[in-house]
């Protein structure tokens, strides 16, 4: 049982919510997203995925999210329930989860932990109800979720998912449902493929653009519209799993389509893509949005877009903050891993942001990049000076993590102790310049083990998240793999036997 003030902030949630769509169908799925509502409700993939249950005939989603909280390093939570009828997560005969990135196997461990549910899918009762999953994980390294789920689409699912249901739904069982989804070319079946991953699925360009179907203030992205403006890159940067080679490069959606998308009272459009600055009419998508009095965010800026016209724009939908990515800490590294970003782009940006009123400068970075030397950390500091020199300046790192199906995949992470060196060197040359955020060198350590792991990383998470999912908890059971987080035991640790990748090319760099 739920408590009331669970109940009370649902009723709150629902009540504020536009656009919800009310159907009743006897196959219910739960549509369970493994972090918090405000997380949850700011993805237009689960979104997507949403409307694409609610279309199918004879079926219906209701909504599951991690419980408040339980995102939390060493958080225990109440047991999960959907949203529409407050129905226990292990009482729906199918649970669809979408999974973002590597952390959010936390949330899942312990949703199926709080509802009775073994996390490790093998050793699960063939009864207990099917897990499929899904989402933008899929695309570079869904191995360690296999150890959790019972069948993954791989890449767009917007097609597969009411088929993959459907397939579920009408088998007699659930080994006769895995056979079937295992023939299809997308989908992977860790029981029947092991760690071998079929292709990325590309969905029909007919269904884009996806967009909003629920609007609410309760999310990062507060009422917020959300619509594609284009999905894939045409770019190539060398860490990036949306790069060019990914599912044919970006599929531009029309300016008018995506105009006419846009709900009458929707106040706010967020404008969704990869490259959404590479869209050949993002000037009058803009313009046409601040003249119908709206305002908007891009997802991605690109630097070398950041020319006066374009600033103004968005300046014009209610930009206050401009934000792209510095990417590396010098010009050396962006050009090791293939941006480009150039210094001249970066002034032009900082001089633009000025000009047009807004009062900072955003830039993400990624620190412990290949090769990477105190000499890269300082040309940064003198850079990121000089442009605070012109507008304020705010950094957000990263520190790097080497994905699968990239170009820089088997990188090794730099370790714990160098990344916080280069963050303590990199702080203090810029102490009362910038203000600067970034993500904990020891989190990113546990990312990197699961972007770069197989099956047994997967089960170590489930251990080390039962054992509480504090660091610690991650650092033995990984360790217990060879993984250590300071660069020590790399080459036997990386797994030798994963799934190989099309057109993977290593860089030779120096460590
Ligand atoms: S990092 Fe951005 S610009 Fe580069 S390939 Fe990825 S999506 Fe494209």
């Amino acid at each position: 049982m739920i408590g009331t003030e669970t109940r009370r902030v649902i009723r709150e949630r629902l009540d504020a919510e536009v656009g919800r769509l009310g159907k009743e169908a006897p196959r219910r799925v739960a549509l369970t997203y493994p972090s918090p509502y405000h997380v949850g409700m700011s993805s237009l993939g689960y979104q997507r995925i949403y409307r694409a249950i609610m279309d199918a005939e004879g079926m219906m989603a209701e909504r599951v999210f991690l419980p408040d909280g339980g995102d939390r390093a060493g958080a225990s939570i109440e047991r999960p329930v959907s949203y529409e009828s407050l129905r226990e997560l292990s009482d729906f005969p199918v649970i669809a989860v979408s999974v973002a990135y590597e952390i959010e196997l936390v949330g899942l461990t312990r949703m199926l932990d709080a509802v009775g549910l073994e996390p490790r899918s093998e050793r699960r009762d063939p009864r207990a109800p099917f897990v499929l999953a899904g989402g933008p994980l899929t695309f570079s390294n869904p191995v360690p979720l296999g150890a959790l789920v019972d069948a993954v689409i791989l890449g767009e699912a917007e097609e597969l998912t009411p088929w993959a249901l459907r397939v579920v739904f009408d088998a007699a069982d659930k080994a006769r449902a895995l056979e079937t989804l295992a023939q299809h070319p997308n989908v992977w079946v860790p029981s029947i493929h092991g760690e071998a991953l079929p292709a990325i699925a590309a969905c029909s360009d007919a269904l884009l653009p996806a967009h909003s179907v629920i609007r609410t203030p309760h999310t990062e992205l507060r009422d917020m519209f959300l619509i594609e403006t284009e999905r894939g890159c045409s770019r190539g940067c060398t860490y990036c799993v949306m790069r060019r080679t990914t599912n044919g490069g970006m599929r531009v959606v029309p300016a008018d389509v995506v105009l006419s998308k846009i709900p009458e009272d929707a106040r706010r459009v967020g404008l969704v893509g990869a490259a959404v600055s590479d869209h050949p009419k993002i000037l009058d998508i803009l313009r046409a949005l601040a003249a119908q009095g709206r305002t908007a965010g891009l997802s991605s800026l690109r630097p070398d877009r950041m020319r006066d016209e374009l600033v103004q724009a968005l300046a014009a939908v209610g930009y206050r903050t401009l934000t792209t990515a510095l990417d590396g800490p010098s010009q050396r590294l962006r050009d090791v891993i293939e941006r480009r970003g150039r210094e001249q782009h970066y002034l032009e940006a900082a001089h633009n942001a000025k000009t047009h009123g807004m009062d900072r400068l955003k830039l993400y970075l990624m620190l412990g990049l290949p090769s990477e030397t105190d000499t890269d950390i300082d040309e940064c500091v003198r850079f990121v000076g000089e442009l605070s020199r012109i507008v304020p300046v705010a950094l957000g790192i990263a520190p790097f993590c080497a994905k699968r199906n990239t170009p820089l995949d088997r990188m090794p992470y730099a370790g714990i102790r160098t990344v916080n060196h280069r963050l303590d060197r990199l702080t203090r040359g810029l102490r009362g310049r910038a203000d600067i955020r970034a993500i904990s060198s020891k989190w990113a350590w546990v990312e990197y083990v699961l972007a770069q792991g197989g099956l047994s990383e997967g089960r170590a998470l489930i251990e080390a998240t039962r054992a509480g999912g504090r660091f610690s908890d991650f650092r033995r059971e990984f360790g217990e793999l060879g993984h250590r987080p300071n660069g020590e035991g790399y080459a036997h640790a990386i797994p030798q036997a994963g799934p190989e990748w099309k057109g993977r090319r290593v860089l030779p760099v120096r460590v």
